[in-house]
């Protein structure tokens, strides 16, 4: 059995606040839901208003973010180890030499010269398109809604692997739509287990609109899809004619720097690729892009227009001096060398400190998908990780159905190698008390 191995006494200062903090935001849900009776404009909401909620863990992570609590939750990039000086320098000169074009409305489908660019970025994963296929979004957040907007009617039914992206889940949630998971292995979505999924939802009169897969070091699975998986899952959909969806944040974060071709190269017309600069450069530019058939391409442009007119020109042309100033290549090599270590930090203390749970042990990425001993609860056990001052993601968070209580996400992205191995270590000893119990 692991010892408990709080450092701190509960009695200390910071373990008692953020007990206390725990507990509160833990029995915050029933103060939302009196709020929620006294709105009085509860009865004018649109129907898919009705499905937007706040994720029950949402409290709980105000309280994670506290110094004091190692979180394995989130999934924000490193981003201390970029050139920071360089990049103020470069932003400085683009408003002083451009800045009447950068600050002003821009094309709705983005900048030319940044879709040029993202054409050489997408030629490292064998994607091969025309910048005209190119729609830029503010992150690939926007691209996932507007692609969802354009498609899926309320009750269609979008495919999604089990388990898929919480941010996701919620945009096809707000669209009403119905998700079906199909489940993963560690060589990513199962082929056979699809083909029946696709055959019985048909079956039962269902319209299926997308296929919606993470193909690289997949969030929260950590894993990714084989390379003799990728043709075989494109011509299923493409025999069942369902539209796929690749969301590919990380697919260049491989730690042994070998990138898989893209599930688009397979079949340019049947995908809608969405790409990100997120996580291999900076997600406070909210920079994402699609990559779509030209009569999708087009769609997308007006649906994005209607949203937000245009992406910002400014955060475009910061990433588009980026990669042409910067050895930007040379960056994202430091940063899968950097997670590497984080990753191999966090697999080596799960192996000392919990081995009576098992996990995904990724090849690039952020995440790591944990299986707890049995008869565990991952969202049950979340306030006293809180306590404990650790968190993650409980597993239910990426199923649409709620299922996934036994598995919890950890990333392994932000938090330092010490951070990491402390933060399994006060994991290890919740997991001990709750196996107490
Ligand atoms: N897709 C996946 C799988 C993600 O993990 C994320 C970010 N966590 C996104 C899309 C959205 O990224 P962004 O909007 O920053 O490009």
């Amino acid at each position: 059995m692991t010892e408990n191995l709080s450092p701190q006494p509960a009695t200390s200062p910071t373990t008692a606040s953020a007990a206390a903090a725990a507990r509160a935001a833990a029995a915050g849900s029933g103060t939302a839901a009196a709020g929620t009776r006294l709105d009085p404009w509860f009865g004018s909401y649109a129907d898919r208003a009705h499905g937007m909620r706040a994720s029950e863990i949402r409290a709980l992570f105000a309280v994670a973010n506290r110094p004091e609590v190692v979180s394995l939750a989130g999934g924000m990039p490193y981003l201390k180890g970029l050139p920071l000086d360089a990049i103020a320098t470069s932003v400085a000169e683009l408003v002083a030499t451009r800045g009447a074009t950068a600050l002003q409305y821009g094309s709705g489908q983005g900048d030319e010269s940044l879709r040029e660019q993202i054409i050489e970025v997408m030629r490292l994963e064998g994607v091969s398109a025309h910048p005209d296929d190119v729609v830029v979004t503010t992150g690939s957040q926007q691209a996932l809604d507007l692609v969802t907007r354009i498609f899926v009617n309320p009750g269609d039914v979008v495919v999604a692997e089990a388990p898929s992206y919480v941010g996701a889940l919620g945009v096809f949630r707000s669209y009403q739509a119905e998700v079906v998971h199909s489940p993963i292995d560690e060589h990513g979505i199962v082929p056979e287990i699809l083909e029946e999924t696709l055959t019985r939802l048909e079956a039962a009169g269902k319209t299926v609109k997308l296929l919606y897969l993470i193909p690289n070091f997949h969030n929260p699975g950590g894993v990714s899809i084989s390379l003799e998986r990728r043709p075989r899952i494109v011509e299923i959909a493409q025999r069942h004619g369902v539209l796929v969806l690749e969301d590919n944040p990380y697919g260049l974060l491989a730690f042994d720097g070998e990138t898989l071709p893209a599930l688009q190269s397979y079949h340019p017309d049947g995908v809608v690729y969405l790409g990100s600069f997120s996580k291999t450069f900076a997600p406070g530019y909210r920079v994402g892009w699609a990559v779509a058939p030209h009569a999708v391409r087009e769609k997308l442009v007006l649906a994005s227009e209607a949203a937000i007119l245009c992406p910002s020109n400014a955060s475009q042309m910061a990433i588009s001096t980026y990669l042409a100033t910067c050895d930007w290549q040379g960056q994202v090599k430091q940063f899968r060398e950097l997670y590497r270590e984080r990753r191999d930090a966090m697999v080596g203390a799960l192996a000392e400190h919990l081995p009576s749970a098992s996990w995904t042990v990724p090849a690039g990425g952020f995440y790591t998908w944990v299986r707890l001993p049995a008869g565990l609860d991952a969202k049950a056990m979340l306030p006293r990780a809180v306590t404990a001052r650790v968190a993650y993601v409980p597993g239910t968070a990426f199923y649409a159905d709620g299922s996934g209580a036994d598995h919890m996400r950890l990333s392994f992205c932000y938090p330092t190698p010490d951070q990491i191995r402390e933060g399994v270590r006060r994991l290890a000893g919740v997991v001990s008390s709750e196996l107490d119990l």
